[in-house]
């Protein structure tokens, strides 16, 4: 018998019909003698709706207003998979950050998980009474409501499965898994039976919005394992888990990318210390995310330094760039937010060779400029015209060896 936490997204969970489904499915796997523990989702897009209803009463609600409103979709969700449940007489109680509580620090709208009491859960466990956590909310200090992050029921469900130190933590989705690359994008894409928490943590941060990326994160750190599933179909769906040492890391596991960015270069400025720091000071005073930065010193005399930000910070950070770079004479500042990321990223990066120069002949036979460039031990990043976005993932997934396998 194992101790299994299952984690139900907005669409799966998104109507009458569907919470039915999700109860007998919560019913089959607590019939075969496990004991079952679940976070859900609000349905469908409740959450949204519930963000646009906050701003049609006002503008810029009161941030504190707003979590507690948008904690009711989960309220929701838990009740009804609750009394479905109960219903096929499978015991079950719905729970919520209130009530167990899941504790948070106190910053509406990104709050942090910082303890989970779950003597409420155990008891209900031993019980075999199913406990159906609310997940995305939590309480700060002083009873305050919080939320933790757009998506971030997947990081109710990691920090859930390791208070109760389950044998597994499952994501129940509508996607089957995590796939080489977005297969909406490149129909070639493959599911991949398993993935390294290194390898997600950098699909996720580049972009893969399979997953939350502090459940990531929470599960590497605490050693859970992570399985990605289709709540719609069965299969087995994708692990995440610690790299097996008896086996070769692939080169390159899959291929994420991100449209939303922005890229500003400034030019001309002195060739000495403190300038970059100068003008990105400004940049992270406003909370403005920096992510990619390159420093060109082919002149002597002068450097031009490029940055990317998140493209709804374009404005904002174009601006501030404007404003830091005005005393240095000479100097430029440009902008472009109609850019794109793209990321290869594989364990057995570490050990190989070649696997940037693949990269820029793909991309050299596809014409496409590539406008900067990062890496990390197991990444590589490049910035391209988001024009040339779609074609970019598609020459990589194929110069990677990742389309699928094509049977004669
Ligand atoms: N319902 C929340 C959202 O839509 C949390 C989640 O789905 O994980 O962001
Ligand atoms: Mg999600």
């Amino acid at each position: 018998m194992s101790l299994i936490v299952q984690k139900y997204g907005g669409s799966s969970v998104g109507s009458v019909a569907r919470i039915h489904a999700v109860a007998t499915q919560i019913d089959a796997l607590a019939g075969k003698g496990h004991q079952v523990a679940v976070v859900v989702s609000a349905m469908g897009d409740t959450t949204d709706r519930l963000v646009e209803l906050a701003r049609e009463v006002c503008p810029e609600p009161d941030a504190r207003e707003l979590d507690a409103l948008l904690a009711t979709g989960e309220m929701v969700s838990t009740a009804l998979v609750a009394m479905a449940l109960n219903q096929l007489g499978r015991k079950a109680r719905s729970w919520n950050a209130l009530q167990l509580p899941i504790e948070t620090t106190a910053h509406a709208g990104r709050a942090r998980i910082e303890r989970v009491e779950a003597t409420g859960l155990k008891k209900d466990l031993a019980g075999g009474v199913v406990p159906v956590v609310a997940g995305f909310q939590g309480r700060a200090e002083g009873g305050d409501l919080t939320t933790i992050g757009r998506g971030g029921s997947d990081t109710t469900a990691v920090a859930l499965a390791v208070v109760l130190e389950a044998d597994e933590c499952q994501i129940l989705t509508d996607v089957d898994g995590v796939y080489t690359t977005d297969p909406r994008m490149v129909p070639e894409a493959r599911r991949l039976p398993c993935v390294s928490f290194e390898e997600m943590l950098e699909l996720a941060g580049q972009g893969s919005r399979v997953l939350h990326l502090r459940s990531v994160e929470f599960a590497a750190r605490y050693g859970m394992k992570l399985r990605v599933l289709s709540s719609f179909e069965p299969g087995p769906g994708t692990l995440i888990c610690q790299e097996d040492p008896r086996v070769e890391a692939p080169v390159v596991s899959g291929i994420a990318f991100n449209r939303d960015e922005a890229v500003i270069t400034v030019a001309g400025v002195p060739h000495e210390p403190g300038v970059a720091h100068a003008i990105l000071k400004p940049i992270s005073h406003g909370a403005i995310e920096v992510d990619m930065i390159v420093v060109n010193t082919a002149h002597e005399k002068s450097v031009d330094f490029s940055f990317t930000v998140h493209r709804d910070d374009y404005q904002q950070a174009l601006e501030l760039t404007r404003e830091a770079a005005a005393r240095y004479r000479g100097a430029s500042v440009t902008g472009d937010d109609r850019v794109a990321k793209v990321a290869v990223v594989g364990s057995g990066m570490r050990s190989h060779a070649g696997v940037a120069t693949r990269l820029f002949e793909a991309l050299f036979i596809e014409s496409i400029n590539v406008r900067l460039v990062s890496t990390s031990e197991i990444k590589i990043s490049v910035l391209v015209a988001e024009k040339d976005l779609e074609r970019a993932v598609r020459a990589l997934h194929r110069a990677y060896g990742l389309d699928v396998a094509v049977s004669h």
